[in-house]
């Protein structure tokens, strides 16, 4: 096929340098990332190799921020192919029904959090999250009494959104509210400019707000792109999941996550223990339980996670 449905990223969209090492290349249509992708896609709904041709799944490491991130990405037209079409609503929309009851836990946990942070009146307080989904967030907030704002890009999710009282906001819309917090739950690994879009995020927040970021970590990817297992179950130990190819086009680590935030101009929240243990306690079984004890711990202290939450550095 002569039409190419990629884009080509030169340099790292994290912090625009364009020191980078190749680490790693295959074809989409060979082995081994031709059966990860049947194997992702096939359950989801569908995939149509046409449209990939002899593009290639190419990952490059930043020497400046570390980011490992994927020169060729689909452009909107593919994208929305994936999004809307090769992975198939009504299933998706079941597969979010399955597992939403741990979601609605550490939502509510999390919006519980912002409140007692901001130490406001609920409904004093704008939230917006930014790649809604199916709107589950939005509709936590709203729940808890704040004045709940999302963005999407796929038509069928917004009308989901809407059709529960969302109130859905274009990305041309957002320079014309200002929020108490912005969510990005899984949303920055997938976007093609990471730091143009953050820079924007933050002219739509107030200036004692919040923002935050939460992605696949990325530590040891390397490692497991040595080990290549592409079939490792998402959550195993050897999983490619960090990398994704097509969707996870961004690989962050704490480090470049931080080294983004710095030139966009934010700066790391750590939000205190205290405030992260009133409603942190909540969980299936006894291992669940103990690892939302330690996770309040293992971010405020390690500086290891890519659960990040930021606010815009204060200027002397
Ligand atoms: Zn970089």
């Amino acid at each position: 096929m002569s039409t190419s449905y990629f884009m080509k990223r030169q340099f790292c969209l994290a912090c625009k340098s364009e020191k980078h090492k190749k680490i790693y290349s295959c074809q989409f249509s060979k082995p081994p990332i031709k059966e990860y992708l049947e194997s992702f896609y096939i359950p989801q709904g569908r995939i149509e190799f046409e449209y990939l041709g002899d593009s290639e799944f190419i990952l490059n490491e930043c020497n400046y921020c570390g980011l490992i991130y994927q020169e060729e990405i689909p452009n909107d037209f593919l994208m929305r192919k994936i999004y809307e079409e090769w992975i198939d609503p009504v299933k998706s929309y079941e597969a979010q029904q399955n597992t939403i009851i741990e979601d609605y836990l550490s939502y509510s946990q999390e919006v519980l959090m912002l409140i007692a942070y901001f130490n406001m009146i609920p409904s004093q307080l704008k939230f917006l999250d930014f790649g809604m989904g199916w709107g589950i967030w939005c509709q936590i907030a709203k729940v808890m009494g704040c004045e709940s704002y999302g963005t999407e890009l796929s038509e069928t999710r917004i009308e989901h959104a809407k059709s529960n009282g969302i109130k859905v906001i274009s990305w041309e819309e957002l320079p014309n509210h200002d929020f108490h917090f912005i969510n990005t739950g899984q949303v920055f690994e997938h976007i093609a400019e990471p730091l143009d879009t953050l820079s924007y995020l933050k002219k739509t927040l107030k200036p004692e707000g919040l923002l935050k970021i939460s992605v696949p970590n990325g530590a040891g990817i390397k490692k497991k792109l040595k080990i290549s297992d592409w079939t490792a179950p998402k959550s195993s130990r050897n999983s490619l999941n960090a990398v994704a190819p097509l969707e996870h086009i961004n690989c962050f680590t704490y480090n470049s996550i931080i080294t983004m935030a710095n030139i966009a101009g934010f700066e790391q929240v750590k939000i205190p223990l205290s405030i992260q243990y009133l409603y942190a306690i909540h969980g299936k079984s006894l291992m669940q339980v103990l690892k939302n004890v330690l996770k309040p711990v293992y971010r405020n202290i390690f500086n290891k996670g890519t659960y990040i939450f930021l606010r815009k550095k204060i200027k002397c």
